[in-house]
């Protein structure tokens, strides 16, 4: 396979064809140094060396009435995950301030709901607006399914992007979850674009799916137009539905990352949740088709701490991306 040819295409915005975004994924080991590079070339071209650090805070834990199968937050997970209700506003905008410190380009609030109540919204909504002013960093909210109405209110509270994950392909979504449905989930993104908030939308690698779902994660994420990508890699929790399921390789989840750059080549690909521990000691390489990741540990599960996301960043030459927005 010709990876240049498929980067000069990208670099174009014409994105690979089916069978093409299927070699990558099943491109061999030897093959794997020359399909980065060609995805660092589409990379470095709509993001030049850039990195953008993203920080969450588990707002809303371990209390979601969905049955997703690969969440720890769900009513159907049994394992052992902190469970408690909606942070104050005071401890959000706290936390959008070490955010910042840790050098951040966007905070992210997240809550394990289906979706926001009334007083849950106003908070946010008072959160971000605090954040805005007293902090100056970019705020994203990950929310659950929203109602006529309330992306537009997280629009004029100030908010700057909506995240709301397809998690795995249109085919496989009835098998992961039963309590909501795959176009409840891209109806709510299009709410967020039509009420003019950016769209944060990926999924999760690893999850048992075949090679052509992820495929169809890679287009569908292009065909909702998502400003931002994240490429999670599952990370199997105790008491969950999927807890079985054997991981992808670290060079999988790498050609995976390299599908989604090639698919969607100016947009922020993120390597998202499960980096450490699936990507192992090839974490760096995770920067060269993505041009972000998450810092400072995930909703439920550890990572590495910001001064190592620093100090890899620094030790590959690339720089980071700091917000100096309000
Ligand atoms: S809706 Fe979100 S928080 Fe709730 S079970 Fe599904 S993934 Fe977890």
């Amino acid at each position: 396979m010709n990876w240049d040819a498929i980067a000069d295409r990208s670099i174009q915005d014409v994105p690979p064809g089916r069978e093409e975004a299927l070699a990558v994924l099943r491109a061999p080991g030897a093959e794997l140094p020359a399909v980065l590079t060609a995805a660092y070339r589409v990379r470095r071209h709509f993001h030049g060396n850039r990195v953008k650090i993203h920080v969450l805070l588990n707002a809303m834990s371990g209390l979601c009435s969905e049955d997703c199968g690969f969440c720890s937050q769900s009513r159907e997970a049994s394992g052992p995950v902190e469970k408690h209700r909606l942070l104050p506003v005071d401890a959000m905008v706290e936390a959008a301030r070490k955010a910042k410190e840790a050098k951040a380009w966007k905070f992210c609030i997240v809550t394990s709901t289906r979706g926001p109540n009334e007083r849950q919204l106003e908070a946010v909504c008072e959160a971000v607006r605090r954040i805005k002013a007293e902090v100056g960093i970019r705020v994203c909210a990950s929310l659950g399914i929203l109602e006529d109405g309330q992306a537009e209110r997280l629009k004029a509270s100030g908010l700057d992007r909506f995240n709301h994950n397809l998690e795995t392909s249109e085919r496989r979504f009835p098998e992961i979850c039963s309590t909501h449905a795959y176009d409840d989930r891209v109806r709510t993104v299009r709410a967020a674009q039509s009420a003019g908030l950016e769209a944060c939308s990926g999924g999760i690698i690893g999850m048992g799916e075949s090679d052509e779902d992820v495929v169809e994660m890679a287009f569908n994420a292009r065909a909702l137009g998502a400003t931002s990508v994240p490429v999670n890699f599952f990370d199997p929790r105790p008491g969950t539905s999927l807890a079985g399921c054997p991981p992808p390789s670290p060079a999988k989840c790498l050609l995976a990352l390299c599908l989604f750059r090639f698919v969607n080549p100016s947009r922020d690909i993120r390597a998202a949740g499960g980096r450490e521990k699936n990507l192992r000691s090839l974490q760096a390489l995770a920067l060269y088709p993505c041009n972000s990741i998450f810092t400072g540990g995930y909703l439920t599960t550890p990572g590495n701490r910001p001064n190592e996301d620093h100090q890899m960043i620094h030790d590959l030459g690339f720089v980071i991306e700091e917000d100096g927005s309000s």
